[in-house]
């Protein structure tokens, strides 16, 4: 077999690490964000039969607009937006992959503000984008002041801000998203792939939609829909947005089966969302064990929750590993990250962190 080197690859891409979270089979995956708690029956059948009735007419290409299914997510997200301001692609992956096809690419640079999610800066390199980084303040917070200085000391093309942020948990005041549309002069890019886990009576970046053009916000089924397996992702932005990004995605880039499985799963939101209020509470449990068990656990308005104290991260994950329990290291010095999972899957983590002793020594 040849190796990277042997290949014409492109010279931006040597060295490149590809995205790598474990997938190992354990009982206890806590370290992807996914809702753990499965599609209930009811639903799951309805899906199937919805799949059934798409399969029949595979033999045509399905809908290039994906028409029903942006009105059906225009209809779950509110105010007041139409199928024209939705786009939707195989996890909101790709609808980044496609804004920055569309928006960024050579010559341009993308502005993110690590510790974030960390597909940000590998899909600004598969574009061939540049990515430029700013400074939080202290507990991973952005303060509109911080933003607007890093937007004027960067002048980037794009600003991607995760609200609220993964890896951190930190939620993103809606004043830092206002602050810094108005000092760019770029696309604004809000990932709200966890709005649901967010308090319900805080303003979504939607609001801020209205005369911002330049404004998008992504969402996706993976988190609180319960539906990471299917890779359904969308956004919400000015129509002019949605006609720019027709202009770099494949044509019938969304499959009849995904089509139809979405659709299914939203008219049966409802259900598909019963469970985001129990992760909420295992996350505020989260929030208050882990301080109890000496560790420090940043505030979370997510389905996870990241916290340090930890002595040794590595050593921690692997004896957790040995438990059956998958949770994250993601590289930042003395902490780890865990999803919050059903109640005996929480406790289950709590209790085998508690038995590591302090700092996760063991
Ligand atoms: N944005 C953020 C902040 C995420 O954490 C994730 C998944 N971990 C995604 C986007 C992508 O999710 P998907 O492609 O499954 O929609």
């Amino acid at each position: 077999m040849a190796s990277l080197s042997d290949l014409p690859l492109r010279d931006d891409l040597k060295g490149a690490v590809p995205y790598g979270a474990p997938q190992d089979p354990v009982r206890y995956a806590l370290n992807v964000n996914e809702n753990t708690h499965p599609i209930p029956e009811a639903v799951a059948r309805d899906i199937v039969e919805q799949l059934a009735f798409a399969v029949m007419g595979a033999n045509r290409y399905p809908d290039r607009e994906f028409t029903e299914l942006r009105a059906a997510f225009a209809g779950y997200l509110g105010h007041g937006l139409g199928a024209e301001n939705i786009w939707a692609a195989n996890g909101s992956n790709e609808v980044i992959q496609h804004v920055l096809q569309a928006f960024g690419g050579p010559g341009r640079r993308v502005l993110g503000f690590p510790p974030t999610y960390s597909m940000h800066p590998i899909i600004a390199a598969g574009t061939g984008t540049e990515w430029v980084t700013a400074e939080r303040d202290a507990d991973y917070l952005i303060s509109p002041e911080t933003a607007v200085a890093a937007v004027e000391r960067t002048d980037p093309d794009l600003v991607f801000l995760c609200s609220p942020n993964n890896p951190t948990g930190t939620p993103l005041p809606i004043e830092t998203i206002e602050a810094v549309y108005a000092a760019s002069r770029g696309i604004v890019f809000v990932d709200e792939a966890y709005a649901e886990f967010t308090p319900a009576d805080l303003p979504s970046a939607l609001s801020l939609l209205p005369g911002r053009e330049r404004l998008v916000v992504s969402r996706t089924m993976s988190k609180a829909f319960a539906f990471a397996g299917v890779r359904v992702g969308y956004l919400a932005a000015d129509p002019a947005v949605t006609d720019a990004l027709r202009l770099v995605r494949l044509p019938y880039h969304l499959s009849a089966l995904t089509q139809a499985a979405a659709l299914a799963a939203l008219r049966h939101a409802p259900e598909m969302l019963a469970m985001v209020d129990d992760i909420r509470g295992q996350r505020d449990r989260l929030l208050r064990e882990l301080p109890a068990l000496g560790y420090r656990a940043f505030d979370s308005w997510a389905n996870f929750v990241l916290f340090d104290g930890v002595d040794d991260p590595a050593a921690t994950f692997r004896a957790l590993r040995e438990r059956d329990i998958l949770i994250r290291d993601v590289g930042l010095p003395g902490a780890l990250r865990v999803t919050a999972g059903t109640e005996e899957e929480t406790g289950y983590f709590l209790d085998a962190l508690a038995q590591l002793g302090p700092g996760g020594a063991h």
